[in-house]
């Protein structure tokens, strides 16, 4: 699970400058989604090795009918909710103000680990320095005079940052490890051996499958989780975490063992006073990350296909599978015709996971509830599925010689071996003449013949590379 490190304070203090300075060491996206890559405000990075997101808050809580207090309060909120480290930024320049005091009295009362930064301290003169000595009354602990705009200090301060963070679970360190092993074997082998892509199996019946339930808020989440959990005759336990994890509820469905992840989060939310829209957003990153598959809840009475297509593309983006469940169906019609039609409609407004199931659901009165979890494990098989290497070299035959690969440049690209180097998602390497040539209409193409091939309704990547 990828820690979620929060920027947050006043406006104007400097956080969305210090959050480009350190998106520039973000993880290369394997393709831009619109409406979801533009105007970020998180990002997954490389920090000294281990992959963080960020977040600048500002961006997700702008509040522009709020009071300046009641926004930088709410980043705050969002950040003690859902985050593991706060970089809280002040301007020293403007000196401590009382904005910041009172977001420090939450902040110190939170217990989650947070570093000051004291901004705008462009040079390393002595008396410029100084001024970050102000924001020690504030109680948080050590101060770092930082430049967000040239960089300096930023250094020093993330270390620490780095140094609060939960350490690697085992877990954690063994994955590190198979992936580097598995970089290593598929940058030296030949794509199309044994071997490469071999990694030592798993026991992926005993493998629970971890699944995350996303949604804005009120289109029937908890509802839904409560249907599941009914459902199953199964008492949920509840599996207590560290404080940071969530505590997830288990089912069994089919024998597979089904872990629900954050439902506690979503029982929980009633109790919190006011919940901002935007922070499902944050939710939903941080519940995917620990997941196989995100379902996608819907509101049927009231869609909202900006919010909506935005948590889809974070799920495409990290490649988790996804089910996009339409509920509240019943207050809508009985009438197929219509279903059709609002399928069609949805399919054309997320066309970035058209390969994603569509179902329509009532929450409420069960209908079609169980078919979510039988999606949901479905697709998790998918999701770990591992394509026979003769079979990938037949299709990728079969391709060449049904709709050859476009001329590019000096001449035709060829492709020589198709090896798959991953799951969780499916990740398929092809040695190709022209790795940087492939037009994106023909990475489609294959990506489509290996949905169709292997029945592969989860996200696909693919990586091209040169004969060694
Ligand atoms: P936000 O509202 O907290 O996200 O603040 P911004 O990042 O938009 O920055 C507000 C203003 O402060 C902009 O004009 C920035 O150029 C300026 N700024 C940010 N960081 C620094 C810095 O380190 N030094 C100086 N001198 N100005 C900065
Ligand atoms: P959450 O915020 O996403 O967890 O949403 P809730 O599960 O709390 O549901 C919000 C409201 O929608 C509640 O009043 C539910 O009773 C209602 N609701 C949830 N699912 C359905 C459904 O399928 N049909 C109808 N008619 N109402 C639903």
């Amino acid at each position: 699970m990828k820690p979620l490190v929060a920027i947050v304070g006043r406006p104007n203090v400097g956080k969305s400058t210090l959050f480009n300075r350190l998106a520039r060491r973000r993880i290369a996206l394997v393709e831009d989604i619109p409406g979801v890559t533009r105007d970020r405000h998180y990002w997954d990075v490389d920090y000294d090795g281990r992959d963080i997101t960020i977040i600048d808050t500002g961006g997700f809580v702008p509040g522009e009918k709020d009071s300046l207090l009641q926004q930088v309060r709410e980043q705050a909120q969002l950040a003690v909710e859902e985050c593991d480290a706060i970089i809280f930024v002040t301007d020293a320049r403007v000196g401590l103000t009382s904005a910041d005091q009172d977001v420090a009295h939450y902040l110190r009362q939170s217990g989650k680990p947070v570093v000051v930064a004291a901004n705008k301290l462009d040079s390393e003169s002595g008396t410029l320095q100084a001024l970050a000595g102000e924001f020690f009354k504030m109680g948080l602990g050590e101060v770092f005079p930082i430049s967000a705009e040239h960089g300096l200090g930023v250094g020093s301060m993330m270390e620490t940052v780095m140094g609060k963070l939960p350490p690697l679970s085992p877990e954690e360190l063994a994955a590190r490890e198979q992936a580097a092993r598995a970089e290593e074997a598929a940058e030296a082998g030949e794509g199309g051996e044994e071997g490469a892509e071999e990694a030592p199996a798993e026991d992926e019946e005993e493998r629970p499958i971890r699944v995350a339930i996303i949604g804005r808020p009120n289109v029937g989440k908890s509802t839904l989780v409560n249907a599941l959990l009914k459902e199953k005759r199964v008492v949920a336990s509840e599996v207590p975490g560290t404080t940071r994890d969530p505590i997830d509820s288990e089912l069994t469905y089919k024998d597979r063992k089904v872990i629900l992840t954050d439902t506690a989060g979503i029982r929980r939310k009633k109790t919190i006073a006011h919940r901002v829209e935007k922070f499902s957003v944050v939710a939903a990153l941080k519940s995917m990350e620990r997941s196989d598959v995100a379902v996608l809840l819907m509101d049927a009475t009231e869609p909202a296909v900006d919010q909506d297509a935005k948590l889809a593309g974070i799920a495409e983006e990290k490649g988790r599978a996804l089910v996009i469940v339409v509920n509240k169906w019943d207050l809508i019609s009985t009438d197929k015709r219509k279903q059709e039609l609002f399928r069609e409609d949805l399919k054309h407004a997320l066309k970035f996971v058209h390969y994603a199931p569509i179902v329509f659901t009532s929450a409420l009165t069960g209908s079609k509830v169980e078919k979510v979890l039988e999606l949901a494990v479905e697709l998790a098989v998918q999701f770990r599925y591992r394509a026979p290497t003769p079979q990938l070299n037949r299709l990728l035959e079969h391709m060449s010689d049904n709709h050859p690969a476009p001329i590019v440049g000096r001449g035709p690209l060829r492709l020589y071996y198709m090896a798959q180097v991953g799951t969780a998602p499916p990740t398929f390497a092809i040695t190709c003449n022209r790795p940087d040539g492939v037009p994106d209409m023909y990475k489609r193409y294959i990506t489509n013949q290996l949905r169709g091939t292997f029945d592969l309704r989860v996200p696909i990547r693919l990586l091209f590379r040169e004969r060694p």
